[in-house]
């Protein structure tokens, strides 16, 4: 729980992480003042833009379209790595989300699956829109990646936070999908180890599931470590979910896990969709 920042200092905590901030429009004024909270602040929300081309994107963020008024965020981070600082204060991104999952950001602990639209999350994010169209093929400059990986680094060591105030839009609410195309549980882990780079930062060693055994997978099981592969498989890009992923191991979750079987390049007599030791570690479960 954190004070806004006031504008000066916004901009200051982020160039001071090296971030190269352009101040757009009347950004220091341009908010959604008067229609709800602003504060205390619990965490960062990543989004991506679902556009193309940096002066645009930054037009529609700062004005909105018709139905959603802008500010839509409170920077907009180019392919190249310039983030374009467009309010201080309230703005239309994050939208409603689950009370649980903010429960989790503020005691920065492992995220449930959100399902309920019960707690207004424009009152308690920073918001970063990142210019991608989001279809999973849009690529992700490392530019880019570095500028969503220093700002959310910046709030977090100015309100003494880990990396676990930091959440994808998905993460907040099941009606979105963004950011697609990188995934937030890696970006986390790049986040907490520049937290560490400074001194007195201790940064939480990230946890990741065990592998539970191969047996374990072909009894069926019904558990939140199936959903949170599911939700690792989907954010590498492996999906043959046409609803979920949820707690139930079903075909769509083997199908899946064969995706990704391909995509660590594994030779045909381990492409069979049910997962390996090597194969599980590798793809970074977080801890459920
Ligand atoms: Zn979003």
């Amino acid at each position: 729980m954190a004070t806004p920042f006031t504008p000066d200092r916004f901009a200051a905590i982020l160039r001071a992480e090296g971030v190269n901030v352009i101040e757009y429009g009347q950004w220091r004024t341009h908010d959604r003042a008067g229609h709800g909270g602003w504060g205390p602040i619990n965490g960062v929300v990543i989004h991506h833009t679902v556009s193309s081309g940096t002066a645009s994107s930054v037009q529609l963020c700062y004005d909105g379209y018709e139905g959603l008024p802008g500010p839509l965020c409170h920077g907009v981070i180019a392919k190249s790595g310039d983030v374009y600082l467009i309010s201080a204060g309230r703005a239309n991104h994050a939208g409603s989300g689950d009370s649980d999952v903010l429960d989790a950001v503020v005691a920065e602990r492992a995220l449930p699956a959100p399902n309920e639209q019960d707690t207004d999350g424009n009152a308690h994010f920073y918001g970063f829109e990142a210019i991608n169209m989001g279809d999973g093929r849009d690529p992700w400059p490392e530019e880019q990646l570095d500028a969503i990986e220093k700002v959310s680094a910046a709030i977090c060591r100015a309100y003494g936070w880990s990396a676990a105030s930091v959440i994808g839009h998905k993460e907040w609410t099941d009606q979105k999908s963004d950011p697609r195309g990188f995934s937030m549980a890696t970006m986390r882990e790049r986040i907490d180890r520049r937290l560490a780079g400074k001194p007195n930062k201790p940064a939480p060693q990230p946890t990741y599931e065990p592998f539970p055994g191969e047996q374990w997978f072909k009894n069926n099981p019904v558990s939140p470590i199936v959903t949170a592969m599911g939700r690792r498989l989907v954010a590498e890009g492996c999906s043959a979910y046409s609803e979920g992923p949820g707690p139930r191991w079903t075909s769509a979750d083997r199908e899946s896990f064969r995706k990704w079987q391909r995509k660590l390049g594994d030779a045909e007599q381990f492409v069979d969709g049910w997962p390996g030791p090597r194969q599980w570690d590798a793809l970074k479960i977080p801890k459920s």
